[in-house]
């Protein structure tokens, strides 16, 4: 005992020794650094005098203040520093040294450049303070700091950077590295400079070997969306507030909780204890998108419930992953998020969906107090940590990224991303996904998508999809959506003889304000635009209105395409002017002075009101639709309620939006029970592509026609469009192209009819019934106004006619009074050809599946 205890006095003499020279030379260094603060104080001044600078001083100092508060506690517990010092076996300490060295935030160990006090172990700043007679070094040093130290250093730090002293005593405790040398630093800028230096985090490169295989993709489509056709799909993404895709590959959007595989626990949290009903517009598309393992940019408006729509993807994944060993401390998932209370709002989220499900913790890494405890937490194992970017970026640096591996990363996810951004947290971010294995699932959610935030997802994202929800609803904002519920045909047609004499109470202000300044009034020109469903319809009412002293330009597919050109050229030449047509004309006219639209037969799919309301309020001018509804037009009504927006509502009479809603309802219901759906219309992309296309090539036609020119350039844009519409990549390997011969004649009375064989006998069955199915043709005529019959009989493979007397092979026969007409009837066969062949081709994929 004896031997032991002088030896450890010896220890003691010589190690105390040591301490106080250390000290002189810390004390020595700083006095230089005192009259160098001297020096700078009247520069820092100038900074300080700043609002935002003052604040960052004060709470600077705050902290500081804590932190004295704090080390005064712990000198009271620490007890005689030998008692201390004779516990410590003194060769830990090369060990410790070298510990340091390895640790990322390390100081150099080069004397003029040693660590400053606010960095110091908590030993060690009380080892300074106990062999300081007189003054406690760092109370002086602090007061120093108070006065003019700190505006330096919070004029030099980015808002992640600000100095965390506490945090950082914390993470050194963690480090247990109780010797620090006694150096201060000589100047304020390096000392800076370090801290910065100190917050890096190292790039890791992984070598494929290293990466361990993880599964991403966990989505299987219901076969009710599988058979759902293009067209289907976007006449939903309408409904469901307009979900605008950009990005390949994106699954279609579901409908149901239970399209999604959830787990049966999952299940019954959503539907049975939170109770909700329906998914909401990003949930349902972003949820399978994520699910199958895609980077998704999500743009939604605050509570939309964005949150589960990352939440229940990363769940998946994370339980479908090996679990953590037990040297691992995780995470797996990584959620950032610009806030403490986001990132705690996250976090409880997460353990309300792991419930009792001991194999995924998650927790809260946020900047504050509570640094400890986290730091606990994660040594124990964490299969997914919410945080704040700056804190994460603390834990990752600590303890040589021992603590925190981020090697079993594979999913991370920025919630809010726009005010991540906001806050100034892009280069945290960025250090962060330097760390993280490159073949992770990366998603981010925001209710805003700056152009900043855009690049940066970029760069981070691969090959993402973004799904945009556009909360502002579908129709133009404009134009202002109104509606008349009538319980006969002749209450309708009443309503719209009323409409049509007070159409000039629709006339935008702006117009009637120029065009009433330089003349009067009555120049106002108030032009309205009727749609019809049908050419018969068209044809009845125009007759009818007649009958009623107003003349309408009728133009509808039926006409022969020189008197619609008339007609269209009449109508915007002539002032108040009244356009009947179908919804052929729906898409892409365009007459400023249209200020309103009346709807005289509700439209029946998302897509159409939209392009019919959008007739009017042209640029920027203001404009009218009316819809005028049946009271068993259900589906109208439905597209009518989920469109108008809510000050719309509240403008109408309140019993027929009582009666609006009723059929509404009536609506959803029998769709939720399979009864209903919102029929198939001109909705699809490819076809508005067409369409507009064709509109542009007419165009081009007329004023090739004006300039006496050959239509060639027609006939290119045509070639064209066909190439670009081949290019669709589902349809080129199973549609063949469809062969057809077109044909022109002149009639008795010197007109043309024109007319074109489709040849279908040598396509594949399936393409052949497509193409012959009694809807497809219905709906080609009514669409182009051409005839189309099926003529010749079916000649099997290698069989053909043997002369001219035996019926000739299976052919479509298209016959109209347009070129025009013809190309867009093969137009509109190919694509419902195109549409069935890949229904039927997935119904079979499934029951081979299955
Ligand atoms: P966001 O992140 O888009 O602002 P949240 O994810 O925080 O929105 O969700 C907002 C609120 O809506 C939360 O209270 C959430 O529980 C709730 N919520 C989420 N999804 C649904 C749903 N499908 N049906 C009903 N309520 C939902
Ligand atoms: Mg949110």
């Amino acid at each position: 005992m004896e031997t032991i205890d002088s030896k450890q006095n010896i220890n003691r003499e010589s190690l105390l020794e040591e301490r106080r020279k250390k000290l002189a030379k810390w004390k020595q260094k700083k006095a230089q650094f005192d009259a160098q603060k001297e020096n700078q104080t009247s520069r820092n001044n100038i900074v300080t005098n700043s609002l935002g600078a003052q604040r960052t001083a004060d709470k600077f100092t705050e902290r500081q203040e804590q932190v004295k508060e704090k080390l005064r506690k712990r000198k009271n517990e620490f007890g005689k520093p030998d008692e201390r010092m004779s516990v410590k076996p003194s060769k830990k300490k090369s060990k410790r040294n070298k510990v340091r060295e390895k640790i990322s935030f390390d100081f150099s160990d080069d004397d003029d450049a040693k660590i400053g006090h606010a960095f110091r172990s908590k030993e060690h700043l009380q080892k300074v303070a106990e062999h300081d007679d007189e003054k406690d070094p760092l109370d002086e040093f602090m007061t120093s700091l108070k006065e003019g130290e700190v505006s330096t250093i919070k004029s030099t730090y980015d808002r992640g950077d600000i100095l965390d002293v506490e945090d950082q005593l914390v993470a050194l405790e963690g480090a247990d590295d109780e010797n620090v040398e006694d150096n201060t630093d000589s100047s304020n800028i390096a000392k800076i400079a370090k801290l910065k230096a100190k917050k890096r985090v190292k790039q890791i490169y992984y070598s494929p070997e290293e990466l361990e295989p993880f599964q991403k993709n966990f989505y299987i489509e219901s076969e009710t969306i599988s058979s759902m056709t293009e067209v289907e799909v976007e006449e939903l993404r309408l409904s469901l507030d307009n979900i605008k895709i950009k990005g390949t590959g994106c699954p279609k959007p579901v409908t149901k909780w239970s399209q999604l595989g959830l787990s049966t626990d999952t299940m019954i949290l959503i539907t049975e204890k939170l109770r909700f009903g329906s998914l909401t517009p990003i949930q349902s598309q972003a949820l399978p998108a994520i699910m199958s393992g895609r980077d998704v940019i999500g743009i939604s408006k605050t509570g939309s419930g964005k949150t589960i729509s990352y939440l229940l993807p990363l769940l998946r994944q994370v339980k479908a992953q090996r679990p953590l060993s037990k040297h691992e401390t995780g995470p797996m998932g990584l959620v950032l998020a610009p806030t403490r209370e986001l990132a705690l709002q996250i976090h409880e989220e997460v353990t309300k969906f792991t419930g009792a499900d001991a194999s995924i913790r998650s927790v809260c890494c946020t900047g504050g107090s509570e640094m400890k405890k986290q730091i606990t937490e994660l040594k124990r194992g964490a299969e997914i940590v919410v945080a704040t970017p700056g804190r994460f970026i603390d834990l990752l640096t600590l303890n040589d990224g021992k603590l925190l591996s981020t090697k079993r990363i594979t999913f991370v996810i920025m919630d809010e991303a726009d005010r991540l951004f906001d806050l100034g947290f892009e280069p945290q971010i960025t250090q962060i996904m330097k760390t993280v294995r490159p073949d992770k699932q990366c998603v981010l959610f925001s209710a805003t998508f700056p152009n900043k935030l855009r690049s940066f997802a970029v760069r981070v994202l691969q090959s993402p999809i973004s799904i945009t929800i556009n909360s502002k609803g579908l129709v133009n904002e404009n134009v202002k959506q109104k509606f008349k519920i009538c319980h006969s045909e002749d209450e309708k047609f009443d309503n719209l003889l009323q409409l049509i004499h007070g159409r000039s109470e629709f006339v935008d202000e702006v117009q009637t304000e120029v065009d009433g300044e330089s003349s009067d009034v009555e120049e106002v020109d108030a032009k309205a635009i009727i749609f019809v469903s049908s050419q018969q319809i068209c044809d009845f009412i125009s007759k009818k209105l007649l009958n009623a002293g107003i003349a309408t330009c009728t133009i509808h597919a039926g006409k022969p395409y020189q008197e619609r050109l008339m007609n269209l050229e009449k109508f915007k030449r002539e002032k108040n002017s009244i356009l009947l047509c179908t919804e052929v004309l729906s898409r892409g006219l365009n007459v400023p002075e249209v200020s309103v639209v009346i709807i005289y037969n509700a439209v029946k799919t998302f897509a159409q009101y939209v392009h019919t309301t959008g007739r009017t309020a042209r640029g920027s001018r203001s404009g009218t639709a009316i819809t005028l509804l049946l009271h068993d037009e259900l589906s109208g009504a439905y597209i009518l309620s989920k469109s108008m927006r809510d000050d719309e509502l509240k403008a109408s009479d309140p019993l027929q939006v009582k009666e609006l809603h009723e059929m509404s309802g009536k609506f959803e219901f029998g769709m939720k029970k399979g009864k209903f759906r919102l029929s198939q219309g001109f909705g699809g992309k490819g076809l508005e592509n067409i369409k507009s296309k064709r509109e542009e090539a007419q165009n081009t036609d007329l004023e090739l026609e004006k300039g006496d020119k050959k239509s060639d350039e027609l006939e290119k844009k045509n070639n064209n469009l066909r190439a670009e519409h081949d290019n669709e990549p589902e349809s080129s390997a199973l549609i063949p192209k469809l062969k057809y011969e077109l044909f022109k004649e002149p009639t008795t009375d010197g007109t043309l009819i024109f007319y074109a064989k489709v040849h279908i006998n040598d396509l594949p069955q399936i393409v052949r019934w497509e193409a012959t199915k009694n809807t497809t043709l219905l709906f080609i005529k009514h669409e182009t106004g051409c005839s189309i019959t099926n003529k010749g009989k079916f000649y099997p493979e290698g069989k053909e006619p043997k002369n001219e007397t035996d019926e000739p092979k299976l052919y479509l026969l298209i016959e109209g009074q347009d070129e025009k007409d013809i190309q867009l009837s093969i137009e509109l066969l190919e694509q419902k050809v195109k549409e069935g062949v890949i229904k039927a081709a997935s119904l079979s994929l499934k029951s081979t599946k299955y």
